[in-house]
């Protein structure tokens, strides 16, 4: 089968690789759809930290965001999966440890990271093996774009959740990239104001189009300032400057990763009586996110620019944007074009 492999710091083959063979517990899916985020783009680039500290080294299988349908199972997993369609959790963990057993098991220490950490290969590809057990069946009402957003989207989720958005808070959100974007619609969809800043006139205009109350490149201030203030950007400037802007008994989440440390003054946090919270990944979030995409309530399609095959992954990776792409941030994959 067909593989995007990456070899070195923004080096990459189109591989023939032998197809993966289930292990016991484990099956075997046909990737439909897998989406390219800024893991992925860091992790191509080199500046990913897990390639400095051991977590990750090439070559490396890249692919996280993945829907597809299995096609084999191993021993001790019922045949009866085959043909139907799942998303992957892309947290393994171990299943025994602590953090496992008490609903943490994204934060495992020997966790694998789909396409990401330890060596499990991703699903840039045309096939994935994963262990049954982190696989969430999909309703049949999801397209495969759906599929491929659901993971993401569960990130979304759990930052809305973070942030306790409902009725009456006022969040603001740094970043319109696919993240703020989705993470917008989640806190829109529990009933919170929204006000985005962003640096990019075409996701800002996109903000404006998932039910932002308002979204530019300076952010606005607010009667009554904001409840919860959230970071969705690669920038380590943004957290500190957050501290400065959340009311003073409100929370600051945050999702958007730069690969230097960002500082904060942890005596403002005290002194503003400020909850913060860090959010590593959707694993928690997964049924929720197919749930909420399911009633209706977020619709994530709007992030999508445009769906390409494996053979283009590596023209996307070095910064351009495929021919005829809309406007939407986020890349998908279909390993079947070929
Ligand atoms: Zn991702
Ligand atoms: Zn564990």
């Amino acid at each position: 089968m067909k593989a995007f492999v990456v070899t070195a710091p923004k080096t990459f083959e189109l591989q023939d690789v032998a197809p993966p063979i289930a292990s016991a517990g484990e099956v075997i899916v046909r990737v439909n759809r897998v989406g390219i985020c800024g893991t992925d783009v860091e992790i191509f680039n080199g500046s990913m930290p897990y390639l400095h500290d051991g977590q990750a080294k090439y070559p490396m299988r890249l692919g996280h965001e993945w829907t597809g349908a299995v096609i084999s199972v191993g021993a001790g997993v019922d045949a009866k999966l085959i043909g139907r369609r799942f998303i992957g959790d892309v947290m393994l963990g171990c299943g025994k440890c602590k953090r496992c057993t008490t609903g943490r098991q994204h934060t495992c220490a020997t966790r694998f990271e789909v396409g990401i950490r330890n060596g499990w290969s991703g699903a840039l590809a045309e096939q994935l093996a994963i262990p049954a057990r982190f696989l969430h069946e999909i309703p049949e009402s999801f397209d495969d774009t759906i599929g491929a957003l659901v993971e993401p989207a569960a990130n979304a989720w759990r930052v809305a959740d973070a942030a306790q958005a409902g009725p009456g808070k006022q969040i603001l959100i740094w970043g319109t990239g696919t993240i703020g974007l989705m993470c917008a619609q989640f806190c829109i969809a529990m009933g919170a104001t929204v006000h985005m800043v962003g640096k990019d006139p075409v996701t800002i205009k996109l903000a404006i189009e998932v039910g932002a109350k308002s979204a530019g490149e300076k952010m606005i201030e607010v009667d009554g300032g904001y409840d919860v203030v959230i970071d969705a950007t690669f920038d380590r400037e943004v957290p500190a400057k957050l501290v400065d802007l959340v009311e003073p008994g409100g929370r600051i989440v945050l999702i958007g990763l730069d690969n230097n440390s960002a500082l904060i003054d942890s005596r403002k946090l005290v002194f503003k009586d400020i909850t913060t919270i860090g959010i590593l990944s959707g694993s928690p979030g997964l049924p929720h996110s197919i749930d909420f995409i399911k009633s209706g309530r977020v619709d994530p399609r709007i992030v999508v620019g445009a769906t390409i095959g494996l053979d283009e992954v590596g023209d996307v990776f070095l910064g351009k944007r495929p021919a005829g792409a809309g406007v939407g941030p986020k890349i998908l994959v279909n390993p079947s074009i070929l």
